[in-house]
């Protein structure tokens, strides 16, 4: 028969062994690859709704649009849809706004030897209309869509920002509903993570990439550079303390996996990744 402390000790590998959650986050990464694509540009004559506490008023600000593309062995996943290839007249006509595109995104995709079809994924940070611009060409693929976020974005009257025609495919699509964080291939490598506040079910994207290691694609969590160094919240947010909750997770998160957090708008960020055919891997 065991002596008692041995059965203690083996009690208490037990207890640990059962206590332990499971890993939220793989550690071993698969086949990843991270594309980005330039999915337009916009200019503000006066950046001032980058913050609800004036830090911007009156300055100018070029900001990227990119579109994301994550080729996982079990498919294609398109991460955020970019601005719409034509901007709606409303917004067309905004003093002191402009948008350009230097490349299609179909085009793009071409390069990479894509058909807008062959995407069998896609995802979105939010659904301001800036990054669901050309989600009309997914329309064979898994929509997979935070439940909070379509609520929201199909509120009457529209929040501000949201324009429900360009996102409006998901409904002859299939969609993955979910509610908070997901994990799309089902082996950790790439996750959702919800990050509410900018709008109710804002997310953040985290890829475990074999080489590059963790990479979090921030969606509209942070603006600017200096955003993420002051923590400025937009002025068009849906709730200021809740962005200020996520960015305290996420930067938990990117502090442990010591990840390298990429602020989709800041062109300083767009500039340092690769263009297709490259991509990190
Ligand atoms: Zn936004």
């Amino acid at each position: 028969m065991p002596s008692l402390p041995s059965r203690l000790l083996g009690a208490l590998a037990f207890l640990l062994f059962i206590a332990r959650p499971a890993p939220a986050i793989a550690q071993q990464a698969p086949a990843l690859r991270l594309y980005t694509l330039d999915c337009g540009h916009a200019e503000f004559q006066d950046f001032a709704a980058a913050s609800d506490t004036g830090a911007y008023d009156g300055r100018k600000a070029v900001l990227a649009d990119p579109c994301f593309l994550i080729h996982h062995p079990k498919g294609w996943l398109l991460w955020d849809a970019g601005l719409p290839p034509q901007l709606p007249a409303a917004l067309a006509g905004l003093p002191g706004f402009r948008v350009w595109h230097e490349r299609s995104l179909a085009e793009q995709l071409a390069a990479i030897g894509l058909r807008p079809e062959q995407v069998g994924y896609l995802a979105f940070s939010h659904l301001h209309f800036d990054h669901v611009g050309n989600a009309a060409l997914f329309d064979r693929a898994t929509w997979i869509l935070q439940r909070a976020e379509v609520d929201w974005a199909e509120r009457s009257p529209a929040p501000v920002s949201m324009l429900p025609e360009l996102f409006a495919g998901y409904r002859k699509a299939t969609v993955r509903w979910i509610d908070g964080d997901a994990d799309v291939f089902g082996d950790g490598s790439v996750r959702i993570l919800k990050a509410p506040g900018h709008t109710p079910g804002s997310s953040v994207l985290l890829l475990r990439l074999p080489q590059q290691g963790a990479v979090l694609l921030s969606g509209d969590l942070y603006l600017t550079l200096e955003g993420r160094l002051e923590h400025h919240v937009p002025a068009v947010n849906a709730d200021r303390a809740a962005t200020l909750a996520s960015m305290q997770r996420i930067e938990q998160i990117a502090q442990r996996l010591h990840a390298r957090l990429i602020i989709q708008h800041a062109p300083e960020d767009f500039e340092r990744l690769p263009r297709p055919p490259a991509y990190w891997e």
